[in-house]
């Protein structure tokens, strides 16, 4: 068993960048929220960001702030205020952490960035059920509180091939939004915007799975939990020349530390594919875990999800409908595992971590055979942790770490 010792994951000198480029989005949010000339739409982490920024719209991503409400251990408290409003705690603990700070008037952004008091005010509130149907709940509450238009679109699920019938339904449902989008931000929408805003999308993504893929070299130059911090821009900035400009600098970095040879961690031994969401509120203690087991995190379902190929400027809606339909968390199992395997290969991954989160059973998908199945057709072990994204009440770190160390002792009996 590897002995416990001092754990390091080397710090990526981009980091002070994107926190800077976080924070001026974060202040251009709040100036928008408060100009008379720009308006603010809140929209679902794959929804039709292109299309609102296009149209000239300040881009509030609730799953962010929810997600900023589990980094700083804010949410397990506030969770419990959206549930005596009748939101159970079995439900999405995004949306309960979220409209439990809203219901308590209080977020972290407050706390990170002097000057902001909350999230910005919407002027339209714009979905897509792709990933779940919570986020349609979600917003709908929001919707009828600030007394603002609530539209989405709703999004087909559960299939192996994006057909062209499905493309067709989703093109349809992003056009039918552009009337209201337009009489609300008083603009019609500049076909051209869209295109270069869906080109800027592109570039985005695509740099953004080549810094993904840095972690395929031996040793990786990031880590699961360096993607959960440094895809920020990739989330909250895609479709502009910001993202852009912050991804090519990370990349270079991670490329210089491939060919020094640099790996996050010291010593690494083990490489490990991280499937399901993270946990918010132990990322540090998580890194820090498999730091200490000579175990690098190389690959997660969780910060690929923002890779999006099918963006094409030639055909921006048709090509947006194609990119939402095809993420992971919307397909078939039988084009999760097909996935998976390929970037068990690309990645050489030892063993596969599962995190079943109590509040998000669409992005957990040990429910129904999956760990068995993969492991029968690949021979790569697998190990299920409970837990969840944001509810610390569902995380027992004790049990975790303890089937953590037991899950990589085992790789290394395996590979003895
Ligand atoms: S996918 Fe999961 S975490 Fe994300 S909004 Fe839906 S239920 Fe919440």
């Amino acid at each position: 068993m590897a002995q416990a010792k001092q754990p390091q994951r080397k710090k990526i000198e981009s980091t002070g960048q994107m926190m800077k480029i976080m924070s001026d989005y974060f202040y251009d949010l709040n100036e928008a929220a408060k100009s008379t000339d720009r308006k603010v739409a809140w929209c679902t982490s794959v929804g039709p960001a292109e299309l609102l920024r296009a149209m000239g719209f300040a881009v509030h991503f609730p799953e962010n702030h929810a997600a900023m409400l589990g980094a700083t251990r804010m949410a397990t408290e506030l969770i419990p205020e959206a549930n005596t409003i009748g939101y159970s705690p079995e439900i999405c603990s995004y949306l309960t952490a979220d409209i439990g700070a809203y219901l308590k008037g209080v977020s972290p952004l407050a706390k990170a960035y002097p000057g902001i008091e909350a999230p910005p005010r919407p002027d339209v509130l714009v979905y897509n059920t792709n990933q779940c149907r919570d986020v349609q709940d979600w917003f709908c509450w929001y919707a009828k509180e600030l007394q603002v238009p609530c539209i989405g679109i709703t999004s087909p699920k559960n299939f192996t091939d994006v057909s062209d019938i499905l493309i067709d339904d989703v093109t349809r449902q992003i056009e039918a939004l552009i009337p209201t989008l337009e009489e609300i931000s008083g603009e019609k929408l500049d076909m051209q915007r869209l295109r270069d805003t869906v080109a800027l999308s592109r570039e985005c993504t695509d740099l953004w799975r080549q810094v993904l893929e840095t972690a395929a070299s031996k040793p990786a130059p990031l880590t699961f939990f360096d993607g959960t911090i440094h895809m920020g821009p990739a989330v909250v900035l895609r479709g502009t020349r910001q993202a852009i400009d912050y991804y090519r600098q990370l990349l270079e970095e991670l490329k210089q530390r491939t060919s020094d040879k640099v790996g996050a961690i010291d010593d690494e031994k083990y490489r490990i594919y991280w499937e399901g969401m993270p946990v918010w509120g132990r990322l540090r203690q998580h890194s820090e875990l498999f730091s200490e087991l000579d175990t690098s995190v190389v690959v997660s379902t969780y910060c690929s999800s923002w890779i999006f190929p099918d963006f094409a400027a030639d055909q921006p809606i048709r090509s947006m409908a194609k990119a939402y339909l095809a993420l992971f968390i919307v397909r078939s199992d039988s084009y999760k595992e097909s996935y998976i395997k390929e970037m068990l290969e690309k990645f050489s991954v030892d063993g596969i971590i599962y995190h079943d989160a109590r509040t998000c059973p669409c992005n957990s998908n040990s429910r129904y055979g999956m760990p068995q199945r993969l492991e029968r057709e690949t021979g790569i072990p697998s190990l299920v942790i409970s837990g969840d994204l944001n509810d610390l009440r569902c995380v027992s770190d004790e049990q975790n770490r303890t089937n953590i160390e037991a899950f990589i002792e085992q790789l290394e009996e395996s590979q003895c």
